[in-house]
């Protein structure tokens, strides 16, 4: 399957996808065009990684956590969620151990279909749909040592009473694609995002980090999204002593910023270059990032036991 999916298209792929509390052929998880959730944007989703381990095979990151955020985004957007973590959970698992792929990003949504066209989606049941597939690096592998550069994007990101900041929703990506596209149009790899006050709010699906004088600073969660990477990276520096903080950061703290970095499941820990053209620190990958860089790898990989609690193995 890991070949499959430079030769075929995402939805032309041999293996299987849990819909709806089954595990049916990959090209047969269709839905009807008219559908709730493409039309209007409604749906929530999650991004999860698996890897291999050398101990324990496969495990899934922080499985319980993701799930338990995908609730939360559910419930935010009043959306019924069919089915317990507990299920979730387990069908997540069975996904990545029926296509037999130990590293892998796993995709789960939850949508509506719908009987009419109407907005108020009264009465409708969301369905599930879990995906599991190979994807090794968010960009290039070079990027993780050479760092992005990042454009401050002219689109605001959602304020917290438009959109709902702690729920991972489908149509919320509208804004992150638009601020991605300007700066693509102009070369840059990665856009930031600004809230509505113009404090630093994050990267298109990422949150961001900065480090001063041996702080490590994050924005509060005002209008981020409470990332499971920014907790991940939050705790793994306080256990190793360095200081951190969560406030609001200016754009013009981030250009004095010695180090600067992008955290996220797909991106995983992401140096910062440059932003818009000014290079951050020394304009490469800071000690203190490549620090955090390798002991979150350490820890997704099951080579650090202090975290082993966050690995959910795919064949116990
Ligand atoms: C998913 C996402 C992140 C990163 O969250 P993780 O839990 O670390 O993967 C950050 N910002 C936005 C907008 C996201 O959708």
């Amino acid at each position: 399957m890991s070949t499959d999916q430079y030769i075929n298209p995402i939805h032309d792929q041999n293996g299987v996808i849990w819909l709806d509390g089954q595990l049916v052929p990959w090209r047969e998880a269709t839905v009807h065009g008219l559908n709730y959730t493409l039309h209007y944007g409604l749906g929530v989703f999650e991004g999860v990684r698996a890897y291999r381990t050398d101990q324990r095979g496969a495990c899934i990151f922080r499985l319980a956590d993701h799930t338990r955020r995908l609730f939360c985004s559910a419930k935010i957007m009043r959306m019924p969620m069919p089915y317990t973590m507990e299920e979730l959970n387990e069908a997540q698992r069975q996904v990545v151990s029926a296509n037999q792929i130990d590293e892998s990003y796993i995709r789960p949504l939850c949508f509506y279909t719908s009987h009419t066209m109407g907005i108020h989606a009264a009465g409708l049941q969301p369905h599930v749909l879990i995906a599991a597939w190979h994807w090794p690096s968010y960009m290039e592998p070079e990027v993780r040592e050479k760092g992005v550069a990042v454009k401050v994007s002219s689109y605001t990101r959602h304020n917290v009473n438009s959109a709902m900041s702690k729920a991972k929703v489908c149509g919320h990506y509208v804004n992150s694609i638009l601020a991605m596209k300007e700066v693509e149009a102009d070369g840059y790899a990665e856009a930031l995002l600004l809230d509505n006050e113009g404090y630093v709010s994050e990267g298109s699906g990422e949150n961001i980090f900065i480090v001063h004088n041996g702080t490590l600073y994050t924005p509060d969660l005002a209008t981020c999204l409470a990332g499971i990477t920014r907790d991940t990276i939050l705790t793994i520096a306080r256990d190793c002593g360095i200081p951190t903080s969560e406030k609001r950061i200016t754009r013009d703290e981030l250009i004095i910023a010695d180090e600067a970095f992008f955290t996220g499941t797909a991106a995983e820990v992401l140096p910062i270059c440059s932003v818009d053209g000014i290079p951050i620190g020394e304009g490469k990958r800071g000690k203190i990032t490549a620090q955090l860089q390798s002991l979150y790898f350490d820890t997704v990989y099951g080579r650090n036991n202090d975290y082993s609690t966050w690995l959910t193995p795919v064949d116990p």
